[in-house]
Formats: structure tokens, sequence, C-alpha cells
């Protein structure tokens, strides 16, 4: 049985197990990582296009949104711009947080919280789903809407506007993808523009909430702007020839005084803070490692994220309920399934954690980067319901002890409308990361990705059911045979009888759960890799004050009861759960008073279930 590691992951570091294969030549010194060279060698992504996902639900749920997006009538998206630049509108309104609307109360209503603030997401979501697919249409409608949002730019814009930074961040993040994706010649000087025009409205650097607070404010809502979000895609825009002012900018809104310099010191400063933006920050300070090259930004997003992991976290992956970070030792995330119906901002979640969790990865080569983005893939976001055409969302994933289900989320169009078209055009690019040497495999998902090693066209295409089957098939085409490091993760919860087999032949060397497995070999074409998962079953206590409250997890899986949930629940008889049959996606627990049946969070309907039980001790 594979026990949960609560150690903590990143003392791991670049630890990797150097395989040799039979026939192949023994792994030289380059397959071993010397912290040295990690540091100041992330590992690549690979571009959009040099992934592709085959048909499975990640690949239905990034159809979905690019067919939306690419629908989205373009009046209604551009209509809180032309009419705060006094200009002609027409088209209906989008509703929800994103029009202009007298409405807005901080204690009330959110109808026209942050008029047009998700526009520059769909644009970044639309931009990023064109390099997926290179459809022509997709491009033709980013490049309409840059050049039709150019025209709206004022500063005027952000008058009596409640989050400009926010908004900006996203917009930007829209024109630099907008450039960068969808070979849009225009957008960078619209990002001038847009940032001459936000430019006034930005205080002289990032704000904490509790220092937005203590300045007077007209209403609330003023206090809740983002700005220690901003250095991610104002150094992206440096980088990607937008100039150096961005550079000076970005470095303006890095928020070491209260949060990076504190994190980097490994002191957990995350209770209180709002959820989501403060780990999206966390790609903020990876960006700024990357470009400035200081180790304190390394270690405040490796702190971050191990703070997150190990002290906000559900069995899910997902964290943060009611938005909002908990004291460690307090027993509230615990609280929290009596008190609360929103436990994780599902798509700002997902999308946040995968960004930080893939930089992470790249930088440290640490396989349980990959381990946490799939627990938070499986049990979060692919069981989210689908966005709807008028904007309605998805937002949070309810784990309520009572009358827990899924639903959707009052106000159209909120934050997570704009980050769920980005996180699934993502996903490609979560699957495999490389550098010169080497291709890792993070994910196990039907794909196929395709890359030019020294003079080889080499293609790599994984057939596979995972997590429903924990396996996965890997083929090699190549046009000649090609000498490189292929990286498979083995997760931390693999059990002893995980295997690894090339062509047939069963790798000799014991697996290390926890790491990326280095196959190094000249590798041919239609070589095989075959891999089985053995996955134990685990029971995690929601946090130690509540020792009782366990979820069951398997593998990657955590399982929801559905259906009669028996009075009296033995920890022993969870510890046996098991499938009704062999690919079935429903479990059964054979308690003393019945049987409890579960399922994963993407099998769910619309039925009431329960992510914790409560157990005889
Ligand atoms: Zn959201």
């Amino acid at each position: 049985m594979a026990q949960h590691s609560r150690r903590t992951f990143l003392k791991g570091g670049a630890a990797v197990a150097a395989l040799s294969l039979t026939g192949a030549r023994i792994a030289g010194a380059h397959a071993m990582l010397d912290p040295g060279d990690v540091a100041s060698a992330p590992l690549s992504q690979f571009g959009y296009g040099d992934v592709a996902l085959m048909d499975g639900p990640m690949r239905q749920q990034f159809d979905a949104n690019h067919a939306l997006f690419l629908a989205l009538n373009e009046d209604m998206l551009l209509k809180p711009f032309r009419q705060r630049a006094g200009q002609p509108a027409p088209g209906d309104d989008m509703g929800g947080w994103y029009d202009n609307s007298d409405e807005f109360d901080p204690h009330g209503s959110f109808h026209g919280f942050i008029p047009g603030h998700s526009f520059g997401q769909y644009l970044s979501g639309l931009a990023r789903a064109y390099a997926v697919t290179g459809s022509r249409p997709t491009q033709d409608k980013v490049q309409r809407l840059v050049r039709a949002l150019a025209p709206t730019i004022a500063t005027r814009f952000y008058d009596g506007y409640h989050l400009p930074a926010y908004t900006y961040d996203k917009t930007s993040c829209g024109l630099i993808d907008a450039h960068q994706f969808a070979a849009d010649e225009k957008a960078l000087s619209v990002l001038n523009a847009a940032t001459d025009a936000v430019l006034p409205h930005l205080p002289a650097k990032a704000l904490a909430r509790a220092e937005q607070y203590a300045i007077p404010q007209k209403d609330e809502a003023y206090c809740w702007d983002e700005t220690y979000t901003l250095p991610e895609n104002l150094f992206l825009a440096y980088r990607r020839g937008a100039g150096s002012r961005y550079r000076d900018l970005a470095i303006r809104f890095i928020e070491d005084d209260l949060y990076f310099g504190p994190l980097a010191e490994g002191e957990n400063v995350l209770p209180g803070e709002h959820a989501y933006s403060h780990v999206n920050a966390f790609s903020s300070a990876m960006q700024a490692y990357l470009v400035l090259g200081n180790e304190k930004h390394l270690h405040a997003a490796k702190n971050g994220f191990e703070f997150l992991r190990a002290t906000q976290s559900f069995a899910t992956g997902g964290w943060g309920p009611d938005e909002q970070f908990r004291k460690p030792g307090s027993g509230e995330i615990g609280e929290s399934l009596k008190n609360s119906h929103a436990h994780f901002e599902t798509p700002c979640g997902a999308y946040g954690h995968f960004k930080i969790a893939r930089y992470l990865l790249r930088a440290t080569r640490d396989s349980r980067y990959g381990d946490s983005m799939e627990r938070v893939l499986y049990n979060t976001i692919l069981g989210a319901k689908p966005l709807k055409e008028d904007g309605t969302s998805f937002y949070y994933s309810d784990y309520n002890n009572s009358f827990a289900r899924k639903g959707y989320y009052k106000d159209k169009w909120p934050c997570c409308s704009g980050t769920f078209p980005q996180l699934t055009a993502d996903y490609g690019i979560s699957c495999y990361f490389h550098n010169n040497e080497s291709i890792f495999v993070n994910l196990y998902t039907p794909s196929r990705v395709t890359w030019s090693h020294a003079d080889a066209r080499v293609t790599l295409t994984q057939h596979t059911n995972y997590p429903n089957e924990l396996s996965s098939q890997i083929e090699i085409s190549s046009d000649k045979p090609a000498r490189f490091v292929l990286h498979v993760r083995i997760p931390a919860w693999a059990g002893p009888k995980t295997s690894v087999a090339v062509n047939g032949k069963r790798i000799a060397s014991a697996l290390i759960p926890g790491t990326f497995a280095a196959l190094d070999g000249t590798w041919k074409d239609g070589d095989r890799i075959e891999l089985e998962f053995e996955a134990g079953t685990t029971l995690e206590a929601v946090d130690p004050q509540h020792p009782s409250i366990v979820a069951v997890v398997n593998g990657p899986l955590a399982l929801f009861a559905v259906g009669e949930i028996p009075k009296d629940i033995q920890r022993r008889a969870l510890e046996r759960v098991d499938r009704i049959s062999n690919r079935s996606d429903t479990w059964q627990a054979k308690t003393e008073a019945g049987v409890l049946t579960l399922k994963p969070f993407a099998s769910i309907q619309d039925e009431i279930y329960r992510l914790y039980q409560q157990v005889e001790s």
C-alpha cells in the first residue's frame, strides 16, 4: 500500500532516478543533474502547437471552451470599453460582473463589479487556442478584438473603477498572448496605450489587502485590488519584446516586503490572505526569479507552494475555503466542512495551481509538482460543469458535509469564466517538458508531442485511459534513431508493483516513487514504453485537529460518497474500498452498517455527495 508522503517534497530537489536499459548505453553523467545545473537551466515548455491532446476529457473541455469563446459576440465583449470611452456601444450587455452598472454593491449585488475585467483573459484563451489548433477563424477573431479594443483605450476607463490593476493585468495578458501566440502585430502597441492609461491609477508599489484597507476609500471594493499579481505579465511583456519599462514596472510591483520576503525566509504568511490571487502571485515570484535571477524569489515560490500543499489543501488538491487561507493549527479547514459551501475556487484555482506547478517543476525537476497537478486535475477542474453561452459559470467546489452538490455561480461572467479557457488551452503544455537532452512525461493523458532532437524529428504518442486505468502506453516514432533521456513521472503514491517496460522488457532497476524515472537510450521508430502504476488507498484527515474526518484517496483520485451513507463508518472499511468491477468508476466500501458507494468527482452529476467521512476512531 502506498503511503501518501507528508514529508516536505521540496527537499527532494533534483532527485532523478537514472535507469539503464538493457542493450542501451549506460546512463552517463548527464542523466544525473547537479543542483547548480538545475538552478541555472529550467526545463523548457513546449510550444502550444507541439502537443496535441487526443480524445478524452481534457480535449473535450478544451474544445468546448474554444468553441464557446470563438462564438462570443464581439460588440458585447467590447461594450463596457466603448461605453466608458463615450463611444457608440451597440449590442447587448454581457451581464454579471462584466457590465457597467450602478447596481454594484460590495455587500449586495455584484452586477457591474468589474466592467470588462475578463476581456483580456478571453483574448488570451483564444490566442492560445489558435496556437494549439491553428484555427484561422480564431486568429482572425483575436486580431479583430485587438483592433476594436485599441480606439477605446483611455485613462478615463479607470475613473471610479474598483480594481484597475486586476483588469489591467488581464488585459495585458491578452495582448501579450495575442502578440506571441496569434502573431498580432498591433498587440504590443495597444499594450503600450493600455499601460499608459492605467499608470495614473496604480499605487507606488504592490499593496497587500491590509494596506489597502488602511487607506480611506469610498467603498470596500476599492480595497480588493491585486497589484501583487502584476509582475508576472509585466516580466512576460518585457521578455516578449515590449520594452524595458515593463521590466522596471514589474520590479516596482514585486511584493517583497510583506509576502515574498517572509515566504523566502520560511515564514507562512498565507493565513488570512485571499487564496487565488496569492497563489497567482507565486508565478510573479517565479518570473522575477527567471528574469532577475535572485534565488529569494525561487525560495518564496517553493515555500509558498509547500505551505499551500501542506497546510491549506483538501484531499482533492483544492484549497482556500471561502477564498481564504487559514491558520495552521486552528482547525478552520475542518470547520469549513460545516460552515461553507465554497471550498475551492475551481477554474481560477486550478489555473493558478497549474501555472505555478509548471514553473516549479521546470526549475526543480521535482516530479511531485506533477503529482500535485494531477490531483487538482482529476479531483476538481475535470469535474467542473461546462461554461454556458450566457456566461453562467462553475465557480466553487463544495465539500460541505451536508447537501454538497455541483452548481453554478450566481453571477454571470465571473473571474472563473476568464481563467477556464486559459487553463484548458494550457492543458497540452502541462503534459510534457524538455531540454536539449531529455523529455519529461508529466501527465498521463491521451496526447502526442513532437519535437526535433539533434537532426531527428521525434513523436511520442500516449494511449491511456488514466486515471480510470492506472497505466499508459507510449509509442515513439522517429525518422532516425535518437539518443535522449525519457523521464517518466513515478507518482509519490505509486506502490511496489509499479512497473516500466521498454519493448516488452521490464526495467529491472527499482523505481523510486516521487521522482522522474530516467530512461536513457537510443530510441528508434516503433519503440514502446509501458507503464503500470500500483495504487493503494489512504485516508487523509481534513486537518490535524479533525483526525477522524477523512477522505478516501486511491492513487490520484479522491473518492466522494454518494447515495445512502451508512450511519457508522469504520476506518478499516474505507481502507478496503474497491471498484465494483475492473474499469468501473464506482467504488464500494463495506461497512458494518451497509455498503458505502463512492465515485470520483468527474463521475458525479447533480447528485448530493460527501468528500469527508466521519470514521470511528
Ligand atoms: Zn474565479
